[in-house]
């Protein structure tokens, strides 16, 4: 694993509460039970196990949606989450989160939202990079550069983007308040809109006045796409033209045929797929036939937290999966900063970042 863990990464599709440690979901979970809110001995071993099957991971969504309704924990799982990447040589990371009300705390979405940037904020054991620059004017000497040395010690810096989730079950009402905070946020690190939520609900049709307006206003889009069959939602959401897709995993040959000549990047997250069962295996993953096809890609986590991962675990997968040497990873990776949703600068910085990680690769 080591060699995957030193290796600058970039994660580009993980969910904020999907990613919660183990041990702060336990922590927070035994302190529920004892207010009674639930019954801590249902959870205990689900939380405490790695291969959880389907329905465990749904009872998992569930038991985090129930201990992310206050601004502390949102606060803490933001911090702990970026500090848990940035261990594993994440050097950009792109995060996305659906705003939250609850009522009862005083939550609203604004409320929620700044909660999580308190967590960027309160991140401690790296520099975060978390505010867009101005496109291209931006200067590597206004900010630490990555690694940068400093009184003779180096720090290590991440990038930090965050991305607004809209949820399947909301209304269209919801989509476009969720599009309007990101732009009222957008100073703030906040870059894009995701579709993501139960795929079996709803139309995504629904939301694409709130996902028009978000792109015509310079937000950056990505849909989950295809995580059931259904072709026709598959190619409408393609004729979108999203800058990226996540998953595609049940496509049918128009489909793929449709994806491969938009170029529009998949984010992969196999682990996930497998758990899920939305792909029966490895073997039959696609991302083999788009990796050999040279079609944009990018391997992330969903929910390291929930599917028990790390993204240096998804590129281990995928290294002895379809027989990847270290440079074909290494090469996968560094391809993704293009498809970051970042200025130029961003781009340059990382792709020099990539370039110097290149000359050890072979050492
Ligand atoms: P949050 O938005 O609360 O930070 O992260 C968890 C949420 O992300 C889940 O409740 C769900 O709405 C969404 N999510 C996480 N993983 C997946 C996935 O694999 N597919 C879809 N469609 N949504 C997901």
């Amino acid at each position: 694993m080591e060699k995957w863990v030193s290796m600058p990464k970039v994660e580009l599709h993980a969910h904020l509460n999907g990613s919660i440690r183990d041990s702060t979901l336990l922590e927070l979970a035994r302190g529920l039970g004892e207010k009674g809110v639930i019954v801590f001995s249902e959870f205990e071993n689900v939380i405490q196990k790695d291969d959880r099957s389907l329905t465990e991971v749904f009872r998992l969504f569930d038991l985090i949606h129930i201990v992310t309704t206050d601004h502390n924990v949102i606060t803490r799982v933001t911090q702990e989450v970026i500090e848990d990447f940035a261990a594993e040589n994440v050097v950009y990371l792109e995060l996305r989160t659906t705003p939250k009300k609850n009522e009862s705390v005083g939550m609203t979405k604004h409320s929620y939202l700044e909660a999580v940037l308190e967590g960027v904020k309160a991140v401690s054991t790296v520099d975060v990079d978390f505010r867009p620059h101005d496109g291209d004017v931006r200067i590597t000497g206004n900010s630490p550069p990555i690694n940068a040395t400093c009184n003779g010690s180096t720090r290590k810096k991440i990038y930090v983007r965050l991305l607004l989730s809209i949820d399947r079950r909301g209304t269209a009402e919801a989509a476009m308040e969720t599009v309007n905070l990101a732009l009222e946020m957008s100073d703030l690190g906040v870059v894009g809109i995701d579709l993501s939520g139960n795929p079996t609900v709803g139309e995504w049709t629904t939301y694409l006045p709130a996902l028009k307006f978000a792109r015509e206003q310079g937000l950056y889009v990505t849909l989950h796409c295809g995580e059931v069959p259904n072709p026709k939602e598959i190619r409408s959401m393609l004729d979108f033209l999203p800058q990226r897709i996540g998953h595609a995993c049940c496509f049918e040959e128009p489909e793929w045929e449709k994806l491969k000549s938009s170029n529009i990047p998949v984010e992969i997250c196999l682990t996930s797929n497998i758990r899920t069962n939305t792909i029966p295996s490895l073997d039959v993953h696609h991302f083999a036939d788009l990796y050999s096809k040279k079609h944009p890609l990018v391997l992330c986590t969903d929910d390291s937290g929930v599917f028990a991962t790390s993204l240096s675990n998804e590129y281990n997968l995928a290294a002895s999966a379809f027989g990847l040497g270290r440079r074909e990873i290494f090469e996968l990776t560094r391809n993704a900063v293009e498809f970051v949703f970042a200025d130029d600068g961003v781009k340059r910085e990382l792709t020099e970042l990539f370039r110097i990680a290149e000359q050890k690769l072979d050492q």
